[in-house]
Parts: structure tokens; C-alpha cells; sequence
């Protein structure tokens, strides 16, 4: 990569080849769990991408994907750090078995609210897989099915994740310390 390319001063803190192989790994794992059946990945925008599209190649299974888009309220105006859908899913749920695939579990509160949206269209199951998860961070009691890899609190851009908008592009994890 270019001396001066964006990102290139932050520090790696998963480099490509170790989230290529935890994805494989991931891969194998889910597509052992629900061999046989179809299986729909809902993929939470923006900062889901890049995974889902790394995980979605690791499948051996018929997959079919969608996109749910959400956003937080501003913390500062919304004290409960309530989230709104951005993007609804452009087909039905109802019946099939469902992987919500996220980038980053941090305080919960997201996942906790895309649950809650997406059981009301009764899937088969609902099962989620996330990237990154930052358990000493939570405030809801939610986890994840399947997690990549725990990380401490420290804010990570790269592979999907910004910093306002910022990064996504970075084929790795980063630390991202405001200067
Ligand atoms: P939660 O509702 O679990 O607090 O928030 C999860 C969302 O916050 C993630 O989907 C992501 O958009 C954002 N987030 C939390 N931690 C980080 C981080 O370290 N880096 C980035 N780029 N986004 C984060
Ligand atoms: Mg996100």
C-alpha cells in the first residue's frame, strides 16, 4: 500500500490472513449447523459488508441474502441510544431460517432492537453472527451465535467498519485513536 494511503499510520490489529482463516472457520462451522437447508443472511448496513461478503463465499449451503439498514439516534439527543431501521428488508422472512450478520457487538443495543424487529416476521429460526465482539462494552444482555473474534475496548475501523465513513475500505482491523 502507498506511504500516504488512508489508514496506513493506524495499528493492525487483525491482518488479512487471520480474518480469512477465522471466516473459513466460521464457514465450516455454520454450514455443518444447518446442512441441508436453506439459509437466509441478513446483513446489517453499512459496516456488515465486507464479512458478509467473506462469509457468504465460505458457505456450502443455498444461501440467499438481504440487507437491513439501521442507525443510531444520536446518544446526545436520544438518551436511551435508541436505534431506527434506514433500509427495510426487500423480502419476507417468514418461514426460512435466518442469519443476522453484524460487524461489531458493542453496548448490544442494536442487535437487542434488530431482534426484536425481525422475530415479529416469524422466522424459522433466528440466529446471528457477528465479526468482532466487544463483551466488556455491553449494557444488553445479548450475544451473539457466532463471534469472529473478542476484541478489547478499543475503536477498530477497517473490513466494513468506519470512522464517519471513513476506512471501510482498509482490508483489515485497525485501532483508530482521535488524535
Ligand atoms: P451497539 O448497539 O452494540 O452499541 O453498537 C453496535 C454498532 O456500533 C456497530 O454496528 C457499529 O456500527 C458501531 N460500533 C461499535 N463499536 C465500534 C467500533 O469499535 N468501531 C466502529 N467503526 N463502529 C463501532
Ligand atoms: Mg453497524
Amino acid at each position: 500500500m502507498n506511504e500516504g494511503a488512508p489508514g496506513n499510520d493506524l495499528e493492525v490489529l487483525l491482518d488479512t490472513e487471520t480474518l480469512d482463516r477465522r471466516i473459513a472457520e466460521l464457514g465450516r462451522e455454520i454450514s455443518a449447523d444447518y446442512r441441508g437447508r436453506p439459509l437466509r443472511l441478513v446483513g446489517i448496513l453499512k459496516g456488515s459488508w465486507v464479512f458478509m461478503a467473506s462469509l457468504a463465499r465460505r458457505l456450502e449451503l443455498e444461501v440467499t441474502v438481504d440487507f437491513l439498514g439501521v442507525a443510531s439516534y444520536e446518544r446526545s439527543t436520544e438518551p436511551t441510544g435508541a436505534v431506527r431501521i434506514t433500509k427495510d428488508l426487500d423480502h419476507s422472512i417468514e418461514g426460512l431460517d435466518v442469519l443476522v450478520v453484524e460487524d461489531i457487538l458493542d453496548t448490544g443495543r442494536t442487535f437487542e432492537y434488530i431482534l426484536g424487529v425481525l422475530s415479529a416476521h416469524r422466522p424459522r429460526s433466528l440466529k446471528t453472527v457477528t465479526l468482532l465482539d466487544k463483551p466488556s462494552r455491553r449494557v444488553r444482555p445479548v450475544k451473539a451465535d457466532y463471534v469472529g473474534f473478542t476484541v478489547p475496548d478499543v475503536f477498530v475501523v477497517g473490513y466494513g467498519l468506519d470512522y464517519a465513513q471513513r476506512f471501510r475500505h482498509l482490508p483489515d482491523v485497525r485501532i483508530f485513536r482521535p488524535a
